[in-house]
C-alpha cells in the first residue's frame, strides 16, 4: 500500500483496548498512541501487587516495545480537547495531532456511587501507583502493630464483592496467615479481614453454587465475608454502615465499581451513563470519525444492557475497530460488534479459583491452574512472564512474599 494515503489514527489510551486496536491495525494505518504512562497495565494481576506477591514491573510493559512491529508512534500526555473541525487532538504538552480517525480508549475510574468520605479515606486500585500504595499502607499498619504486645488490633477492609474485590480479600488473608505470620505472629494474629458486598451474594456474575464455594473459601482462609451490607459512608478508621453498624477499618480498599474515564467530559462527545455514547459499529454519535473501545465505550449487549468492564471486551473491541477501519480503507460497509462471551475467572488464593464458561463451571485446583495459565498466556513481554513465573514459584514453594517493602516515601 502506498504510504501517503495510509489514514492516520491517533488512539487515546494504551491500555487494553488501545494496544489491541493499535497493534490489529499494524502497518496499515499510520499510528499513534497517546497514554498519560509509557506503558500498559496488566490490571487483572494488580491486586498481587498491593499484596506483595508479584514486583509492580512484571504488571507493566512498555507501549514503545509493543509498537516496534508496526512502527506506530507514541506520545506521553494526555488529550485536553478535540478539533472536531480540523480533526485534530490537542495534549497537555500543547502538541496538536492531527487525525482522520480518533479511537478513544481511556479505561475507567474508581466509582464511589457518591459515598461520602471514599475519596479521602479509601484506596482505590486502578494504577500500579495505586497497588504500591495500598502494599506500603498495609506493611507500615503491620509495622506499627509489631510494636504491640497487647491486644490492639487491625482491621483491613475490602469493599466490593465483584472478582477485585474477592482476589483481593483472598490474597491479603494469605499474606498474612504466610508470610506477616512468620515475620511476626502476635501482630499477624491481631490482623482482621473484612470483604463487604451490599448484594445478597458475592461473585454475582457467577453461578449461585461458585459464589458459595468462593465465600467458604474466603471464610477459610479467615477473612469475614458481609453480604447485604451497604456502605454509608468511610471514615478515617471506621466504616459506617446503613443499618447503623459501625465496622472497624484502619485501611479500606474500595473495589466496588468503576465508571468511565472522567476525561471523556472535555472531549465534546456525546457521553451516556459515564461511557461515550456509540453506534453498534463502535463510532460515536453523530462522529463516524471517532470511536470508542473498552470500559469507555457505551456500547450494549443483546440484552440492551452495557458490556462489561472487562478486557476480553475492550480486546474484542480493540480488534474489531482495527478492522472496521481498514474496511474504510477499502471503500467496504462497516459492520456491527457483537460480544463473543469467552467466560469468567477468579482466584481465592492457593489451589482454589472459579472458572464459568456458559453452563459449564468448575472451581478448586483445576481452576486455580487454568487462571494461572491464562493469565501467563495474556501478560506481555517474555520478562514479564518469566518475572512472573518466579515470583509465583516462590512464593508457592516458600510461602513468603518477597516484594513486601515499603517504598512510598524516603
Ligand atoms: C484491579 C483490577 C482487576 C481487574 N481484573 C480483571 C480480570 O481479572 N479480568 C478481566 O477481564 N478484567 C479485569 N479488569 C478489568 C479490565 O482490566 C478492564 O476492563 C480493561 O483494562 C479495560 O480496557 P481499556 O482499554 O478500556 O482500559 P485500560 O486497560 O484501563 O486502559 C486505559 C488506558 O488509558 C490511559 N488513560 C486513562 N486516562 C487517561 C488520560 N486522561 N490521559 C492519557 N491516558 C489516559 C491509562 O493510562 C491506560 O493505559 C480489572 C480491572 C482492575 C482495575
Amino acid at each position: 500500500m502506498n504510504k501517503a494515503i495510509k489514514p492516520r489514527v491517533v488512539i487515546l489510551g494504551g491500555g487494553f483496548g488501545g494496544m489491541a486496536a493499535a497493534q490489529a491495525l499494524g502497518k496499515s494505518a499510520n499510528v499513534t498512541v497517546v497514554d498519560r504512562h509509557n506503558y500498559q497495565t496488566f490490571l487483572p494481576l494488580l491486586y498481587q501487587v498491593s499484596t506483595a506477591g508479584l514486583a509492580a514491573d512484571h504488571v507493566a510493559y512498555p507501549i514503545r516495545g509493543a509498537l516496534q512491529k508496526s512502527a506506530g508512534r507514541f506520545r506521553m500526555g494526555s488529550p485536553i480537547s478535540i478539533d472536531h473541525r480540523n480533526k485534530t487532538v490537542k495534549l497537555d504538552s500543547s502538541e496538536v495531532l492531527p487525525f482522520d480517525h480518533l479511537v478513544v480508549a481511556m479505561g475507567s475510574v474508581t466509582a464511589d456511587f457518591g459515598t461520602p468520605g471514599v475519596e479521602e479515606h479509601a484506596l482505590g486500585m486502578k494504577t500500579i501507583h495505586e497497588a504500591l500504595m495500598i502494599r506500603a499502607e498495609v506493611m507500615r499498619r503491620f509495622e506499627d502493630l509489631c510494636r504491640f504486645e497487647d491486644d490492639t488490633r487491625l482491621s483491613l477492609v475490602v469493599v466490593g464483592g465483584g472478582p477485585t474485590g474477592v482476589e483481593m480479600a483472598g490474597a491479603l488473608a494469605e499474606l498474612v496467615r504466610g508470610p506477616l505470620m512468620n515475620d511476626q505472629s502476635h501482630a499477624a494474629k491481631h490482623i482482621d479481614i473484612s470483604l463487604i458486598e451490599a448484594g445478597p451474594r458475592i461473585l454475582p456474575m457467577f453461578d449461585a453454587s461458585l459464589s458459595d464455594k468462593s465465600q467458604r473459601a474466603l471464610e477459610k482462609l479467615g477473612v469475614k465475608v458481609l453480604v447485604n451490607s451497604a456502605v454509608k459512608e468511610v471514615g478515617g478508621d471506621s466504616i459506617y454502615m446503613r443499618d447503623g453498624s459501625i465496622i472497624p477499618a484502619e485501611i479500606t480498599i474500595w473495589a466496588a465499581g468503576v465508571q468511565g474515564a472522567p476525561v471523556i467530559h472535555d472531549l465534546t462527545l456525546p457521553v451516556i451513563s459515564n461511557r461515550l455514547d456509540v453506534d453498534p459499529t463502535m463510532q460515536v454519535k453523530n462522529y463516524p470519525y471517532v470511536w470508542a473501545v473498552g470500559d469507555i465505550s457505551g456500547a450494549k449487549g443483546k440484552d440492551g444492557r452495557f458490556l462489561p468492564m472487562v478486557a476480553p471486551v475492550a480486546m474484542q473491541q480493540g480488534r474489531f475497530v482495527a478492522a472496521q477501519i481498514k474496511r474504510l480503507i477499502k471503500s467496504q460497509d462497516l459492520q456491527t460488534f457483537s460480544y463473543k462471551d469467552k467466560g469468567s475467572m477468579a482466584t481465592i488464593g492457593r489451589h482454589k479459583a472459579i472458572v464459568q464458561v456458559n453452563k459449564i463451571k468448575y472451581s478448586g485446583y483445576p481452576a486455580w491452574v487454568t487462571w494461572l495459565f491464562l493469565h501467563l498466556f495474556y501478560l506481555m513481554g517474555g520478562r514479564n512472564r518469566i518475572g512472573t513465573i518466579v515470583d509465583w514459584c516462590w512464593n508457592y514453594f516458600t510461602f513468603d512474599r518477597g516484594n513486601r517493602h515499603i517504598m512510598d516515601s524516603m
